[in-house]
């Protein structure tokens, strides 16, 4: 039987690299919906391609182009976040991969839970916004949480076949992005370009940005929190230059296991897909001999002051979370769209997290205010930076 997929983000990187693996194992996948969001195009290509059942876009004009363009009435389309939920628990998918960047995924990532399918997840920031509420959810329901995110992936292959509360801690990798050794006066000044070229990984722009601020490894944390059920104080962050340990886990006893391979996201993504079995991938072998070196060091906070803001969120626990994750997506469109600067990002953040009056996260409701709440406090402080700047 092949294993029916729900693809949420299926123009992004990761949706695009997720049919790529449908398209070199057609004997074991089939694709039961897709959404997409701006690349309408490439939408229009994946519907004529995998001919999934149903699909979501964003407006109801997207729709209607999307139905002209096909003329297929064995293909349905619906729109918004309706839409989406009706494709994160689109009858007949087994597993949902949740690929779209932001908070937005919450919704239709719980609404597969719901419905009973397990979640391939790439989408962090559901987490972020809610991991307590999800996992408790997916439990509830009795699905499994797959994750697609590298380290998550390689911190979940090294427990493989652990018994009982060994863990002592676990150490997340992360590359240091394209600023790690840049001197600290000079990324007041960085541009755009500079923070959209990723040393090692090809990805969306927003994780790329992430990356460069090392926001994105604190997302991580966060997500590993939930995830593996750790504390905060068992998680750790060493930079890895090389990104071929793609994370690790120490046991009590002193023994650490880690993953390694060449960084393409295919790997973690195939991994999540054929859980447990492994599957052949197009992949080139890792050449450690070649390699040389790997090498490790600690992270600069002043360099990289997300990182700390993550921790701070966590320990703040309930709707911080949800607050630094609205604030960081909001300052990182504001970069991309060139209105502020790149050290400006944790300043800004950090800003957002101080005015929040944090509140209990008891229901998906309370995620969904606080990120509103990050959003518009946010918007207001930029503002106001440009009003201060002119
Ligand atoms: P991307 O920007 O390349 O793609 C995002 C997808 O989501 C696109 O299909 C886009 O159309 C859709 N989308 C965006 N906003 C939407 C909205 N509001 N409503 C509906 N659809 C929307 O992003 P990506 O790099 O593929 O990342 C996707 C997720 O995976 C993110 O959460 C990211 O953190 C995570 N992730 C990505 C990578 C990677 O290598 N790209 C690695 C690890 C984790
Ligand atoms: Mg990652």
């Amino acid at each position: 039987m092949r294993k029916g997929l729900a693809l949420l983000g299926a123009t992004g990187s990761i949706g695009c690299s997720t049919l790529e693996i449908v398209d070199a194992h057609p004997d074991r996948f089939r694709v039961c919906s897709l959404t997409g969001g701006r690349n309408l195009q490439r939408l229009l290509e994946q519907v004529r391609c995998y001919r999934p059942s149903l699909v979501g876009v964003l407006t109801a004009r997207d729709a209607e182009w999307l139905r002209a363009e096909l003329r297929d009435d064995a293909i349905e389309v619906c729109h918004g976040e309706e839409g989406l939920v009706r494709c994160a628990a689109v009858p007949g998918a087994d597993i949902t991969v949740s690929a779209i960047v932001g908070a937005a995924g919450l919704v239709p990532t719980m609404a597969a839970i719901e419905a009973g399918k397990d979640i391939a997840l790439a989408n962090k920031e559901t987490l972020v916004t809610a991991g307590p509420l999800v996992m408790a959810a997916a439990r509830r329901r009795g699905v499994s949480i797959l994750p697609v995110d590298s380290e998550h992936s390689a911190i979940f292959q090294s427990l493989q076949g652990q018994q009982g509360n060994a863990v002592r801690r676990v150490i997340l990798t992360a590359s240091g992005g394209p600023f790690r050794e840049t001197c600290l006066a000079d990324l007041q000044s960085v541009t755009l370009a500079q923070a959209l070229n990723h040393p090692n990984w090809s990805m969306g722009q927003k994780i790329t940005i992430d990356s460069a601020t090392m926001m994105n490894k604190g997302l991580e944390v966060i997500e590993a929190r939930w995830l593996f059920d750790l504390e905060p104080r068992q998680i750790d962050v060493h930079i890895h230059p090389q990104s071929i340990i793609h994370s690790m886990v120490e046991y009590r006893d002193g023994s650490v296991i880690a993953q390694l391979g060449v960084p393409d996201m295919k790997a973690p993504i195939a991994y999540a897909l054929s859980y447990p079995e492994r599957i052949e991938l197009p992949l080139a072998p890792l050449d450690l001999c070649r390699l040389g070196q790997l090498t490790f060091s600690e992270p600069d906070p002043k360099r990289f002051g997300c990182l700390g803001l993550a921790y701070r969120a966590l320990e703040l626990g309930g709707t911080a979370p949800a607050v630094l994750n609205a604030a960081n997506e909001v300052v990182v469109q504001a970069f991309l769209d060139g209105l502020i600067g790149f050290m400006e990002i944790p300043k800004l953040i950090a800003s957002a997290l101080d005015r929040h009056q944090v509140q209990a996260l008891d229901s998906i409701d309370d995620a969904l205010q606080a990120d509103r709440w990050g959003r518009e406090q946010t918007r207001q402080l930029i503002e106001a930076g440009e009003e201060v700047a002119r």
